[in-house]
């Protein structure tokens, strides 16, 4: 059964189209990431999927219910914002306590909030405001708030993109736990790839509006649809170049310096801590390689040998 399902949707404003047919679906307990450039409609399918918006046509289905024009609160989800807006004027127990449905006891309440504190490793700073916080205990207290509700779908738009890199990596590390834990669906904004790769057990890339791939998230990396998800998707662009009358793709890491292989030369030299990143023209096409050779120049002729080609259909 699917957790969270998209059958067509199309979201037009004034001026433009926001998305463009957009169709996908989930199962409980995934994790779908939603990539793409800024202005490619990643918070405006959020906003339909979370009822803060009406899409223009198209359904969505939550646990196989037709939720498109339910309201918010009937759609047992919670949404954690880009900027993560906490009452700066209630502690971190009002605050979490704040999403709670009320119809809980006082103790049922404290000894929930307390729980999920713990789990979070906030429970010292129950009593105080967000002020007195760093940015990563805030973000620990927006995810509380989240999973105190109780709702089993939880959508969370760039939560992490104000933060340092070890942060990010404290949180993503405790949002898989949550995901794994309490078996919750999250469908995760961000334009970082690393996170998508990390967190999505599916990926969504989109493109001005239009799905440019939906798929398991090992494949967008290896087995991208098309030259603008190889290019978009990944720390480094997959080279994309004509092999043998074929449009393909090579990752950087899949170019192998080689004895005896194709014969190319070397026209830039790179190198970024251990990386070594050496262009080089195939056929008039510029590529990229990635090794950890150090012994190589501008102007050389080295022999290459292309693993994992992906030829586009
Ligand atoms: P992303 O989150 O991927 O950066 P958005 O979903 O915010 O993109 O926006 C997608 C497109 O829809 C953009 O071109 C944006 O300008 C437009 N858009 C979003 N919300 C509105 C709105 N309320 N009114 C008009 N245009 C909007
Ligand atoms: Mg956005």
């Amino acid at each position: 059964m699917s957790k969270v399902k998209l059958n067509n949707i199309s979201k037009y404003f004034k001026e433009s189209t926001a998305l463009n047919d957009v169709s996908f679906n989930i199962k409980e307990g995934e994790c779908l990431a939603v990539v793409g450039p800024s202005g490619s409609g990643k918070s405006t399918i959020l906003r339909i999927i979370a009822g803060l918006l009406e899409p223009s046509s198209g359904e969505v289905f939550i646990e196989n219910k037709n939720m498109t024009y339910s309201k918010p609160k009937d759609r047992n989800l919670t949404f954690v914002f880009q900027n993560l807006a906490l009452y700066p004027h209630l502690t971190v127990k009002q605050n979490i306590e704040f999403s709670i449905k009320k119809n809980m006891s006082k103790e049922e309440l404290t000894t929930h909030v307390e729980t999920i504190a713990t789990e979070l490793d906030i429970f010292n700073h129950l009593n105080k405001r967000p002020h007195e916080l760093s940015g990563g205990e805030r973000q620990r207290v927006a995810l509380a708030r989240s999973l105190a509700t109780n709702a089993d779908i939880i959508l969370m738009d760039e939560p992490l993109a104000s933060l340092d890199t070890s942060l990010k990596r404290e949180i993503t590390d405790l949002i898989l736990r949550i995901k794994t834990e309490e078996k919750k669906t999250i469908i995760y904004v961000t334009h970082d790839h690393n996170e998508a790769m990390k967190l999505g057990d599916k990926i969504l890339v989109l493109n001005d509006g239009e799905v440019e791939q939906f798929s398991d998230a090992s494949l967008v990396y290896s087995h991208p649809n098309n030259p603008f998800v190889a290019q978009f998707f990944g720390t480094h662009p997959m080279n994309v170049f004509k092999y043998h009358g074929k449009l393909c793709g090579v990752r950087r890491e899949d170019i192998y310096i080689v004895e005896d292989g194709i014969k190319v030369q070397v026209i830039d030299v790179n190198k970024i801590g251990g990386d070594i990143f050496v262009s080089f023209t195939y056929k008039n096409q510029r590529l990229v390689l990635l090794t950890r050779e150090n012994n190589i120049d501008i102007g050389d002729e080295i022999n290459i040998q292309f693993e994992s080609l992906h030829e586009f259909q």
